[in-house]
């Protein structure tokens, strides 16, 4: 059986030296694609390399290059639109099951992120979601995104990009060390459990109440930052029977009088 085919191509939005977006560049094994969707002005002011997003983009069947490269720039759309609020609102915090989150946080852990854009199908991954995240203390962060996923939210009918702000918001959740820990709580409550009765932890109620936490999270911050974020209806995900997040002691309690 032939290889996959696979593309790695690599989107930049670049900003000017006071922090304004100039606009896109992407660049494959194949040297410099182009800029788009607009062209960087000759006159445009310098550049501030500190500021720039790069997104890697990662796919299989060559079709969904184009899409793929979308989703990118969308996703560092809204990403550059995050750090503008961030940045704007420095001394905010929000309280999410007793763990401060502060803005600073939240900036931190955007500036330590390596995104990428993917085909990989959502099938693939664990938790019945578009993407994954994963949160490295001591390195950097990856998170990946289905590029069909983000064009989903990145959709019209969401109005000012709001699902985007949500996706995005939503993903840095899970890469704080407040959101990490949370899993890591939730993880171990329920490998605690029976192994007759605990299943899969993707999907569980103690997955969800991680994805609860993560929404929570997401709509405290982007009310503090006025950020107005908007989450797809039936996707605002809790554990079965609970108002989430909760303690996980509360998710295994409550299985627990079923064994
Ligand atoms: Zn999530």
């Amino acid at each position: 059986m032939a290889s996959i085919p696979e593309d790695t191509i690599v989107c930049t939005g670049h900003y000017d030296e006071g922090g304004d977006f100039l606009g896109f560049s992407t660049v494959s094994s194949s040297g410099v694609e182009g800029w788009s969707p607009r062209n960087i002005p000759p006159d445009a002011p310098g550049e501030n390399p500190d500021l720039a997003i790069s997104i890697e983009i990662v796919v299989r069947n060559p079709n969904n290059k184009q899409s793929a490269k979308q989703a990118a720039q969308r996703l560092i759309t809204a990403i550059s639109r995050i750090r503008a609020k961030l940045s704007e609102n420095p001394n905010k915090f929000v309280i999410i099951k007793g763990t401060i989150f502060t803005t600073a946080q939240i900036l931190t852990s955007l500036e330590n992120t390596q995104w990428t854009v993917s085909d990989r199908p959502p099938s693939e991954y664990k938790n019945e979601g578009v993407g994954s995240s994963n949160y490295d203390p001591n390195g950097t962060n990856a998170d990946e995104i289905n590029f069909e996923g983000i064009l989903g939210y990145a959709h019209p009918n969401y109005p000012d990009d709001e699902g985007m702000s949500a996706l995005v918001l939503h993903e840095l959740a899970h890469l704080t060390e407040g959101g990490y820990n949370f899993f890591v709580q939730n993880y171990t409550k329920w490998q605690s459990e029976p192994a007759a009765h605990r299943g899969d932890f993707y999907p569980s109620d103690y997955s969800r109440n991680v994805e609860a936490f993560a929404n929570d999270l997401m709509h405290a911050m982007s009310a503090e930052i006025s950020l107005d974020v908007e989450y797809p209806a039936g996707q605002l995900v809790t554990p079965g029977g609970y108002t989430g997040p909760v303690d996980p002691q509360q998710i295994y309690n409550t299985h627990s009088s079923g064994w």
